[in-house]
C-alpha cells in the first residue's frame, strides 16, 4: 500500500479528519481560499509549462521593462483560463470571476517581475539569447512532478522542483496564514517526504527545501537531516494503521483547527459520524 504525501500533512494537522476524510468518506465543502488556491496552482503549473516557450522567444536583447511585459502579457492570460476552467467551483463560493481575477493579480505581477529580473541578469551576465537561452538557464523548474517509492509506502506529486547543475530543490506553494517563524509541521513534513522521494528517483542528493507562503510572498527554507527517513517512515506506519484498523480518533483539541476546519459541523455531529461509523464496520 502506498499513501499520498498530503496525507501526512492532513494526519499532523487533526488525525480525526483524516479518519472522516478517508474512512468515512466525508468531503469538505469547497470554501473561498480552498478555489483560489486551486487557481493559484493550476497557473504556476502552466506558466512552467509556458516556460520554455517564453525564453526561447527572447531572441535579441530586451529591455528590463519590455522582458517584464511580455511575462506579465503571457501570464495573465493563463491566469484569465485557470479562472475560467474555475467557475462551476466559484459558484460554490461567495467569489465571482472578477473577484478571483482582482485576488490572484498581485501574485502574477510579482511573479512576472521575478523571473523577468533573473532572465535579465541571465542574459546580461552570459550575452545567449533564444534556444541557447533556454539550454544553458539555471535553476530549470518542473511543476508538478510525480514521485513514488515502494520503499516508503509514499507517491505525491510536488508542485515545483528546481534543477540545478548539482541537485534538486522541492518547492511547496501554500495559500493561507503562515507560522511567525519556520514553517507550519506538516509543511515541514510535506516538504522531507518530497526529499526523500527526489533523492529516490534521481539519485542525488536533496539538502533542502522550500515552502513559499504565497499570500505573503514569503519563501521559507527547510534544511534536510538524516534522521527525517526514519520520522517519515515512523508517521507513513501510524497513518496506514488508522486508515486500517477503522478506530475514530479523538477531537484534536484545538480550538483554532476545529474553527477553520470544513469538516467541522460533521465532525461534531456525533449521531452522523457513529452511523457512518456502523456501516464502515459492518462493510
Ligand atoms: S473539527 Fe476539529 S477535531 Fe474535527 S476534524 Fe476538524 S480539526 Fe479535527
Amino acid at each position: 500500500m502506498k499513501i499520498s504525501v498530503s496525507l501526512l500533512s492532513t494526519y499532523l494537522y487533526c488525525s480525526r479528519k483524516l479518519f472522516l476524510q478517508k474512512v468515512l468518506m466525508l468531503e469538505e465543502p469547497p470554501k473561498e481560499s480552498l478555489v483560489l488556491g486551486t487557481i493559484r496552482h493550476e497557473t504556476y503549473d502552466n506558466i512552467n509549462k509556458r516556460e520554455e516557450n517564453i525564453v526561447s522567444s527572447v531572441t535579441k536583447k530586451f529591455s528590463f521593462g519590455e522582458l517584464r511585459d511580455l511575462y506579465r502579457r503571457e501570464y495573465l492570460k493563463i491566469l484569465r483560463k485557470s479562472i475560467a476552467n474555475n467557475k462551476e467551483r466559484l459558484k460554490d463560493t461567495s467569489l465571482n470571476m472578477l473577484d478571483a481575477y482582482r485576488q490572484s493579480f498581485p501574485f502574477i505581477m510579482e511573479e512576472s517581475q521575478a523571473r523577468a529580473g533573473n532572465i535579465f541578469s541571465f542574459i546580461e551576465k552570459h550575452g545567449v539569447y533564444g534556444e541557447e537561452l533556454w539550454h544553458r538557464l539555471t535553476p530549470k523548474i518542473l511543476s508538478e512532478l510525480r514521485v513514488e517509492s515502494d520503499e516508503l509506502r509514499l507517491k505525491g506529486i510536488i508542485d515545483q522542483v528546481h534543477v540545478y547543475e548539482d541537485g534538486y530543490v522541492p518547492f511547496e506553494l501554500k495559500t493561507g496564514k503562515m507560522p511567525q517563524d519556520g514553517v507550519w509541521p506538516s509543511h515541514r513534513i510535506q516538504i522531507a517526504a518530497y526529499s526523500l522521494l527526489l533523492q529516490e528517483k534521481f539519485n542525488k542528493p536533496v539538502k533542502n527545501g522550500f515552502v513559499c507562503y504565497l499570500d505573503t510572498k514569503v519563501k521559507r527554507q527547510i534544511v534536510i537531516n538524516p534522521f527525517m527517513k526514519e520520522e517519515i517512515k515512523q508517521i507513513v506506519d501510524e497513518v496506514i494503521a488508522l486508515l486500517e484498523d477503522k478506530k475514530l480518533p479523538d477531537f484534536c483539541n484545538n480550538e483554532n483547527k476545529c474553527r477553520k476546519c470544513g469538516l467541522k459541523q460533521a465532525c461534531y455531529n456525533e449521531d452522523e459520524v457513529n452511523n457512518l461509523l456502523k456501516v464502515k464496520i459492518s462493510s
